[in-house]
């Protein structure tokens, strides 16, 4: 169940909470990607005690391993991970996809569902729409995402098209099985009811987008997705199709931002609209060393102005403190965005003997207990410890960022 608790006047940013048997969630919120049933890096415990709301775990992966059967002996997923806050299992379909597409000989798809090899031992497997639902319903997770034709955002506008269309088929299918299993496995009590999200494909083309929206909302799901990956072929954020789709989902409905993102893309999503976010930046830049840090007065994201680059020569020789960087915090409150932090390389040399703490205003592990030059060292050996503080960093960074932009929407600055 989503309720709404404020929605902004500034913008289409709003701050609500999920019901889910297990929790509740504060929204706009990110979840971490725990792929294969766990974070990398960190345990549960840490997890918890971020204040971590949910994870997504992905339905394929753990599929193939270490199977449904191993899974169901469990009773689900979260008493195998002993995770017992919020899942979100992810259809399977995007992982899918990106096989046969960079490959053929990894598989098929047609209007029944994909034929596709698995990648630990080359045995041939099928997922349909059907198939999809009842593996989440026996990974036991609160959220669900019905299973989409994933095209990658190059493809043609013909083969857009096409991915739409049995998009819209495969979600109606979801929600048949979905039903049914409710039915079968006599889940009476509304609590306990996964919630289902219907995923929106179009690429960048926003009638496609529209297309499907309108087809998909029919089906009253309890949320909806952005299809496919965020950026174009150049990499680009495709920032106008996620404005666009967002107007398109009704607004009691939860819109996830699958894969979103950046920093300063989850900023500009929520004021869009969307309320949920997950990708894999956090912790997959941390495990290269790569540290996100706020800008000292971070406590107002909103209050951060872009400088364009003719100012930035001129701003670095006055103010050395936030050199290498095109942004400045501005005193008055308007926002125009956009960047807000910095990315610290704790690899680069000038670290080496650096006595000081990554972020003194982060009380993380990393921060609180160890310096740079510290954590130069662990990298340059190749030490995992490196990669689990820089991970448990960035995850605390993530969550601030989330907590920082709640409380600017409640007090009405977003
Ligand atoms: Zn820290």
């Amino acid at each position: 169940m989503f309720r709404i608790f404020k929605k902004s006047k500034k913008s289409k940013a709003r701050v609500g909470i999920i019901k889910t048997a297990h929790g509740i969630i504060k929204t706009p919120f990110f979840m971490p990607d725990a792929t294969r049933g766990f974070v990398k890096m960190i345990d549960n415990h840490e997890s918890k005690k971020f204040g971590i709301q949910s994870v997504v775990i992905n339905t394929l992966h753990l599929y193939l391993q270490p199977g449904v059967k191993v899974i169901k002996k469990f009773k689900g997923a979260h008493n195998f991970m002993n995770w017992q806050k919020s899942l979100l299992s992810d259809s399977g379909g995007f992982q899918i996809f990106s096989l046969i597409h960079k490959s053929g000989k990894m598989g098929s798809i047609n209007d029944d569902g994909a034929i596709f090899k698995s990648p630990i031992d080359g045995a041939q497997h099928k997922l349909t729409p059907e198939k999809s639902i009842q593996i989440q319903f026996d990974l036991g997770v609160d959220m669900i995402v019905a299973l989409d034709d994933c095209p990658p955002n190059e493809f043609e506008r013909a083969s857009i098209e096409k991915s739409v269309k049995r998009t819209i088929e495969w979600a109606k299918r979801c929600r048949e099985e979905y039903d049914k299993q409710v039915k079968k496995r006599k889940i009476a009590s509304q609590n306990f009811l996964p919630l289902l999200f219907g995923v929106i494909h179009g690429g960048a083309e926003l009638d496609l987008r529209k297309k499907c929206a309108v087809e998909l909302i029919k089906l009253n799901f309890d949320g909806y997705c952005f299809g496919a990956r965020p950026v174009d072929k150049q990499g680009n954020f495709l920032d106008k199709a996620l404005q666009c789709t967002a107007d398109l989902i009704p607004e009691d409905k939860l819109r996830f931002a699958l894969g979103v993102g950046r920093p300063e893309d989850i900023f500009r999503c929520v004021k869009y609209g969307w309320d949920m976010f997950d990708c894999v930046i956090p912790t997959r830049e941390a495990r290269h060393g790569r540290l996100y840090k706020f800008f000292p007065d971070y406590g107002r994201i909103c209050s951060v102005k872009y400088i364009p680059l003719a100012q930035k020569s001129r701003m670095v020789n006055r103010k050395s403190k936030i050199k290498n960087s095109n942004f400045k915090i501005e005193s008055n409150f308007k926002p125009q965005t956009s960047k807000f932090y910095d990315i610290l390389n704790i690899n680069n040399s000038k670290f080496r003997a650096d006595t000081n703490s990554i972020d003194r205003n982060c009380d993380c592990e990393l921060c609180q207990d160890y310096s740079a030059g510290y954590m130069h060292h662990l990298f340059k050996i190749k030490e995992p410890l490196g990669a689990r503080l820089a991970t448990i960093h960035n995850l605390k960074f993530y969550l601030k960022l989330m907590e920082i932009i709640r409380k600017e929407i409640k007090r009405g600055e977003i």
